[in-house]
């Protein structure tokens, strides 16, 4: 089975990369220089504080501890499933209170020099040795388990929960509070990828509030859901930011989401680790989708998750669909659509979602622009815009492929072009020395291209839409003339 937890850059911020370096001058430092330990008693004040107006903010972006666990041992992690008694409520609470009896014990013993030359080196000591014993224990435990396992039962990050919920119960940190918040949970793909690179292994997507909050104490903010989300719907509000997000964000393309059950009818190989499905609707029987829009199929229960694909297919009768899969190399999801269905097998779909690649009907002149596996939805979006778009009188499609046969749907896209003088293919090698088609990537075609007046849509990987986005810029398109989608999170 593939790893499920994935290991993405966490520090997003200067402290977040540096703060480690305190720990260690703490923590190494302190055993020649005492003193230094006194510096904890400001990141105490200082995490106590910022705890009561926004939760554990102060562990995923200020903790010297969680910068060293994120920055210097993730690399070296296995990054496992922290074991479920570890977060336990019991062993939280008891581990707090271990922790504090023997704190309260060499603060006291420190406390019998006060007024002593000895005093300060004596305290600061405290602190030294219990930084230098979280750097031993919190990286073993990184090492063999997962990075932030020390932080479950952190007794810094006790004090922390405690302070928050004093900040609620007296109700003045509702302005200060910011927390992961999605635009909107019929938006969402289910793919728990906001879970899988979740440094706490929390499931923000199974969770959110009916304010679209998720309101798990136990969130450091860190923001690296965010930063991953592929549908660039997760972002880091108020209550009263969340409830403005959800008045304004924009549903159409997402109203027809529903759950189906579908039948798998057909798979076909296409090329090496490129696999075709056909999905057969069983309930409900028929369902309305558009070219251009993306189907949720479900590969777990346990977390529930499921897997974004483009419909492939032209929407014929509304009784199946197409999708056109690339096995993903260590990636969890394909692997389970590869090596599990089977035709008869029945599946569970939620959708269809999407409007970014469904063409405006007013467009007269249109560019498709894909690359890889990226050009699944133009396949039916092609026919679609050539038979039902009754404007058109341009459509052009730039495939970019490494090699010859990678070029899925070759032999229909140039029966296409011979049918519909208006259609024209451009397909496009990165790396095929022996082919006698165009070279290079789509974006030195569309350089030379006159692209005045059109309706531009891209899919496929996030540096060919950023280039290709800047060209369209330069070349005088409107923003709103353009759109994309890729299973990277984008952000123009
Ligand atoms: C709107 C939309 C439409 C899409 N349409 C299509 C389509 O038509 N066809 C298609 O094939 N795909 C499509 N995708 C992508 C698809 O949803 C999946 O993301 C893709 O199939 C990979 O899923 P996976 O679970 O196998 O990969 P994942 O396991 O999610 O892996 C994703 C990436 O992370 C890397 N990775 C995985 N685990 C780790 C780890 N432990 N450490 C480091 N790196 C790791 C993998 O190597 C891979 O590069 C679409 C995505 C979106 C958002
Ligand atoms: S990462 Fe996936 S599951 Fe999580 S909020 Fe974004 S789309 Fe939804
Ligand atoms: S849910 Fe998001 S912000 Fe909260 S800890 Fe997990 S990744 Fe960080």
């Amino acid at each position: 089975m593939e790893h499920y937890f994935i290991k993405t850059n966490r520090t997003f911020t200067f402290i977040r990369k540096y703060a480690w370096f305190i720990t260690l001058l703490v923590a190494i430092g302190g055993l020649w220089e005492p003193k230094l330990g006194l510096l904890v008693l400001f990141i105490m004040a200082g995490l106590t504080t910022t705890a009561f107006f926004t939760g554990r903010y102060w562990c995923g972006n200020f903790c010297p501890h969680g910068s060293l666990f994120d920055r210097l041992y993730l690399p070296i992690s296995r990054n496992k499933k922290i074991p479920d008694f570890l977060k336990s409520k019991a062993f939280v609470f008891g581990f707090f209170l271990f922790f504090m009896f023997n704190f309260s014990r060499k603060l006291i013993r420190a406390f019998s020099f006060w007024g002593t030359y000895n005093f300060l080196d004596r305290l600061g000591y405290v602190f030294v040795t219990t930084y230098l014993m979280v750097v031993i224990a919190g990286g073993l435990l990184s090492v063999v388990s997962n990075s932030r396992t020390w932080c479950q039962f952190c007794p810094m990050g006790s004090i922390q929960k405690l302070s928050y919920k004093l900040g609620k119960l007296i109700g003045i940190n509702k302005k200060t509070d910011r927390k992961i918040t999605i635009a909107s949970k019929e938006m969402c793909h289910s793919c728990g990828k906001c879970a899988r690179v979740c440094p706490f292994q929390l499931t923000p997507y199974l969770e959110f509030s009916a304010n679209n909050q998720f309101e798990n104490p136990n969130c450091i903010r860190c923001a690296t859901c965010v930063e991953n989300c592929p549908a660039n719907i997760l972002s880091i509000a108020t209550e009263e930011e969340a409830l403005k997000l959800k008045e304004l964000t924009n549903l159409d393309g997402y109203k027809n989401r529903q759950k189906i059950k579908a039948k798998i009818t057909d798979i076909k190989d296409l090329a090496k680790d490129i696999k075709e499905f056909t999905f057969t609707f069983v309930e409900p029987e028929i369902v309305d989708y558009k070219a251009g829009q993306f189907i949720l199929v479900k590969i777990q229960d346990k977390p529930r998750a499921f897997r974004a694909y483009s419909i492939s297919s032209y929407n014929e009768d509304s009784r199946k669909l197409s999708v056109i899969i690339k096995k993903v190399e260590r990636g969890y999801g394909t692997n389970i659509i590869f090596n599990e269905f089977k035709v008869g097998d029945m599946v569970d779909l939620e959708g269809p979602m999407g409007n970014e690649l469904v063409p405006d009907k007013a467009a007269e002149r249109i560019l498709f622009i894909a690359n890889g596996i990226g050009i699944t939805p133009f396949i039916g979006l092609t026919k679609d815009v050539l038979l039902n778009y009754p404007n058109v009188k341009e459509v052009v499609l730039l495939n970019g492929q490494r090699y010859e046969n990678e070029l899925l749907y070759d032999e229909y896209f140039k029966t296409l072009e011979k049918l519909y003088g208006k259609f024209k293919y451009i397909p496009v090698l990165s790396r095929d020395k022996s082919s006698s088609l165009r070279k290079g990537y789509v974006t030195d075609v569309l350089k030379e291209m006159d692209v005045t007046g059109s309706y531009v849509y891209m899919c496929g990987s996030k540096n060919m839409i950023l280039d290709s986005y800047d060209i369209l810029l330069n070349k005088g398109i409107e923003k709103e003339c353009i759109s994309y989608e890729s299973e990277e999170k984008i952000a123009v």
